[in-house]
C-alpha cells in the first residue's frame, strides 16, 4: 500500500491528506464506537499526527472530549460546520491520530489489520474468514509490523 489519502468532512470545510499509510488499522466494534457512529463498527487508522497534512479547516478544528471508560481520555476531533468526526485522540497522546477512514475520499483503500472488541459486534456482521478479530484487544508486539512499532516509537519521542 502506497501512496497518499485525501479525505475531509461531509461540507468540504475541512480537507487533509494522509501523507503516508497508517501504521496500522482497527476495525472496532466497540458499543461506544457504535453509539457514536450510528454504525456497526468504526474503521480507524492509526498514524502520526505529523502524517496528517491539513488542506483547509485545519485553524477551526472543533476538539470535543468525550467520555473515556478506561479514564485515559478520549478526544474527537470534528468539523465546525457540520460535525462530523475526523479522527479521535485516544489517550490523549497528542502525537497519534485515529483517522476515520470513512472520510477519506476513497474510504475503501484502506483495509483492517484487526478487528478488536468484537465480543459486542453486532450479531450479524460476519467477519471475514481470514480477518485477525480480538474478543478486547490483542498484543501490539505480535500483530504489528516492526516498521510500525518503529514509526510509533519515533513519533512519541516526538520524532
Ligand atoms: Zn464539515
Ligand atoms: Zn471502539
Amino acid at each position: 500500500m502506497t501512496g497518499t489519502f485525501e479525505g475531509g468532512c461531509s461540507c468540504g470545510a475541512v480537507r487533509f491528506r494522509l501523507t503516508s499509510p497508517p501504521m496500522f488499522t482497527h476495525c472496532c466494534h466497540c458499543l461506544d464506537c457504535q453509539k457514536q457512529t450510528g454504525g456497526a463498527f468504526a474503521i480507524n487508522a492509526l498514524i502520526e499526527t505529523s502524517r496528517i497534512e491539513m488542506l483547509a479547516g485545519g485553524d477551526s478544528i472543533q476538539v470535543v472530549d468525550m467520555p473515556s471508560p478506561s479514564g485515559r481520555g478520549h478526544e474527537i476531533h470534528r468539523c465546525p460546520k457540520c460535525e462530523v468526526a475526523l479522527w479521535s485522540d485516544y489517550g490523549k497522546r497528542g502525537y497519534l491520530r485515529f483517522v476515520r477512514v470513512s472520510t477519506l475520499d476513497k474510504p475503501h483503500a484502506i483495509e483492517p489489520d484487526a478487528h478488536i472488541f468484537t465480543r459486542s459486534k453486532v450479531p450479524w456482521v460476519r467477519l471475514p474468514e481470514n480477518a485477525r478479530a480480538f474478543e478486547i484487544f490483542y498484543d501490539m508486539k505480535q500483530e504489528w509490523p516492526a516498521a510500525s512499532m518503529a514509526r510509533r516509537e519515533a513519533a512519541s519521542k516526538g520524532g
